[in-house]
């Protein structure tokens, strides 16, 4: 069999051209305006956003059960991993095409626009036939052919810091989105490793600000991996709503003892309800300061 054209071969070997004007990057505040990017009927960069869902889509009525009680309690996007990248690889590994399957269909029937995992270059085309959002996972932060890969998709993109990167290399790894042509990138602070093990990371919702005030790309938090405990996920959502991201992502399961991958820091639908009325609550009060934020940087 001939080998697959690889998806490296395909672009050009050159460094991207030299952007806008000289020394400023395309990530960079004095690039441009805030971005707003829109997924289906929902809109990030401006209000607040949450997308909520199973780490994973393990069945049809996992998935469809989970998807109704977050689109009831308010969430604006659906979340379902169909590759999951597990540290064993003889934990769950997602289930593939007919998860993707499943989250598309369980988009169409609540209305909510739906947000998976591509991990692989070879993937993103057809990911992003299933998907209204990819999301680079912690783990694929650097993976550079990755990110070529979805520069050049039609899709906007998640892309999760990694756990040991810093502010300016996640900032690096936008770049190579934006340098593509895709103007539509959100981030997520997920949490980074550090000497602390009784939380799974340590959200770094200083990053989060940090990248507020240096990028015009929407920053959105994900205290469910930054923490890795379903008791602290409500706690640093606000805090996170405090420290003025855009968005949040939670993971929800109908019942989370049984969850097949991240069953510890799973909220149940009941738990979602009570954390959404809250965020609203606090994000209507801190509404008026938002303006004044977003002009003073
Ligand atoms: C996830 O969102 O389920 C996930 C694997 O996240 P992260 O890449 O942040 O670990
Ligand atoms: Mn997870």
């Amino acid at each position: 069999m001939e080998p697959r054209e690889s998806v490296a071969a395909v672009g050009s070997a050159e460094a991207p051209k030299v952007h806008a004007k000289s020394g400023v990057r395309l990530v960079d505040k004095e690039a441009r305006p805030r971005t707003l990017v829109r997924v289906g009927s929902a809109t990030v960069g401006a209000g607040l956003c949450v997308i909520a869902g199973p780490c994973s889509v393990e069945s049809e009525e996992q998935l469809l059960e989970t998807a109704r009680a977050v689109k009831r309690a308010g969430a604006d996007l659906l979340r379902g991993g169909a590759f999951k990248p597990r540290t064993s690889p003889y934990d769950f590994q997602g289930l593939g095409l007919e998860g993707l399957r499943l989250l598309a269909a369980a988009g169409r029937e609540t209305g909510l626009p739906v947000v998976t995992e591509v991990m692989d270059p070879r993937d993103v085309s057809w990911v992003a036939d299933h998907a209204d959002l990819l999301q680079i996972g912690a783990r694929n932060m650097q993976n550079f052919t990755l990110l070529k890969e979805v520069g050049r998709c039609p899709r906007p993109v998640l892309l999760k810091r990694g756990m040991q990167a810093t502010l300016d290399e996640w900032l690096l790894c936008a770049e190579y989105i934006l340098a593509e042509g895709n103007p539509n990138v959100i981030l997520c602070e997920r949490g980074i490793r550090t000497f602390e093990r009784y939380t799974r990371n340590t959200l770094d919702l200083s990053a989060a600000a940090a990248v507020l005030e240096r990028s015009h790309l929407p920053v959105i938090v994900d205290p469910t991996h930054g923490t890795g405990r379903a008791s602290l996920v409500l706690p640093m959502s606000l805090a996170a709503v405090a420290a003025g991201a855009h968005g949040l992502m939670i993971e929800v399961h109908r019942r989370p003892a049984e969850a097949l991958s991240d069953a510890e820091q799973a909220l149940t639908p009941e738990q979602f309800g009570t954390l959404m009325v809250r965020v609203r609550g606090l994000a209507a009060f801190m509404g008026a300061g938002a303006a004044e934020r977003e002009g003073g940087r």
